[in-house]
């Protein structure tokens, strides 16, 4: 199918059937559509340094094809050049034959007059007349009383009653507790969060899916193999998907099961070539929820993939609560996560987002926790080492 072929009868939420379609699910009852895998642009391809423009065209250009034409932008990705390179490559489609998200990075802004001037710039890098949604970037317990304090939240409502905005949500890094907080203060249209099968507990998305889901808000998930950690694992744990089904990659797992979540409506993924994009489109034409043999196969791969720990800790909680509020486990599983080599930008990021009493860094090396534990770790040695590890 030819760009100038899919220009007729493309309209709002729906796609022209050509040849197989990603699945889609319904977006609150509104005969919206939404399709199940969406299209990161942080992780583009490129060379020397730079977007690698007919490559990520020709992504683009196949990812319409097949329905997939739901596109997350954000100011900071590729230092702006993601924002102008879909302004560019979408140009040439009809405004209503695809889904752009944008979002206000409040981390870099000073001043109140950030929100209107940034604003002007995406819409202007864009092309797009007006963002489907637009979401508060990175929002924690500091970014979002930076929000306020700069009146984002009402200056986008403005924007939304103009109709610069269709919907309005914002992308999490944080606390379930403050989730809860940011979540009841606006009716939110869309949330996205950090989920996977590793995050569940780890990040306790589990819990920030829960809250989301009991207030009525519709999930869009990011970061569904944890930056690329789901896909290497470790041998012991592959082996297990291994076995359960020789032919799946283990991104299929991955994107699998938060796609079985009922609450969400769209899964993203940051492709950054054109066969990861066709090994993801494979899993979703057409998706499959996991059964429940599949689940059990999940578990099994996540309890390999713990075992091979540098620091044999189970999750327990016997050594909790520490009196000086530090998270134990969850700094032994950010520390695990680091001496594996898979994810270090990640784990420095989820450690960032911790309240500072929960770092191991608030530890007070009291020695309370040692005794408790029944896997024998020096907890108060850990914590130091970790301390150490992300300062
Ligand atoms: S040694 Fe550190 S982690 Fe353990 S209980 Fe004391 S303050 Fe908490
Ligand atoms: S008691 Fe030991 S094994 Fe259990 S969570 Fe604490 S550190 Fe981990």
């Amino acid at each position: 199918m030819t760009r100038r072929e899919f220009l007729t009868g493309a309209q709002a939420g729906r796609h022209p059937a050509a040849g197989p379609q990603v699945s889609r699910r319904p977006y609150r009852g509104s005969g919206m559509t939404l399709p199940l895998l969406g299209f990161g642009l942080m992780r583009l391809p490129q060379r020397d340094g730079k977007i690698d423009l007919p490559v990520a065209e020709a992504m683009v250009a196949k990812a319409m094809e097949a329905g997939c034409n739901y596109f997350d932008t954000a100011y900071m990705y590729h230092d702006g050049d993601s924002e102008r390179f879909v302004g560019r490559v979408l140009a040439d489609y009809p405004r209503g034959s695809y889904c752009l998200v944008d979002k206000m990075p409040v981390v870099m802004m000073k001043e109140a007059a950030d929100n209107a001037r940034i604003f002007g710039e995406q819409l202007a890098r864009t092309r797009a007349g007006y963002f489907d949604f637009y979401f508060l970037h990175w929002m924690n317990a500091a970014h979002w009383a930076k929000a306020r304090a700069l009146g984002t939240l009402d200056f986008l409502k403005r924007m939304k009653a103009e109709g610069k905005i269709r919907r309005l949500g914002f992308s999490f890094h944080g606390e379930p507790e403050t989730l809860r907080e940011i979540a009841e203060a606006y009716p939110w249209d869309l949330v996205q969060i950090q989920l996977n099968y590793l995050d569940w507990d780890l990040c306790r998305s589990g819990e920030q899916y829960e809250v989301l889901t009991r207030l009525g808000i519709p999930v869009s998930v990011m970061e569904p193999l944890k930056g690329g950690t789901l896909v290497s694992l470790t041998p012991e744990a592959r082996a297990v998907f291994e076995r359960a089904d020789p032919k799946a990659g283990m991104a299929s797992w991955g994107l699998r099961y938060v796609a079985s979540l009922p609450n969400v409506r769209v899964v993203l993924s940051g492709m950054s070539s054109p066969e990861q994009l066709e090994e993801n489109l494979r899993t979703f034409m057409p998706f499959r929820p996991l059964n429940d043999a599949e689940r059990l196969t999940v578990a099994g791969a996540l309890e390999a993939y713990r075992s091979a720990a540098a620091v044999p800790c189970s999750a327990c909680r016997y050594c909790s609560p520490c009196p000086s509020g530090v998270d134990i486990p969850r700094n032994l599983a950010l520390h695990n996560q680091i001496r594996r080599g898979t994810s270090v930008f990640h784990a420095k990021l989820v450690y960032d987002a911790m309240p500072e009493r929960q770092r191991a860094s608030a530890c007070v090396g009291c020695g309370a926790c040692r005794a408790k534990c029944p896997q024998q770790i020096d907890i108060p040695a850990r914590m130091a080492e970790i301390a150490r590890e992300f300062a």
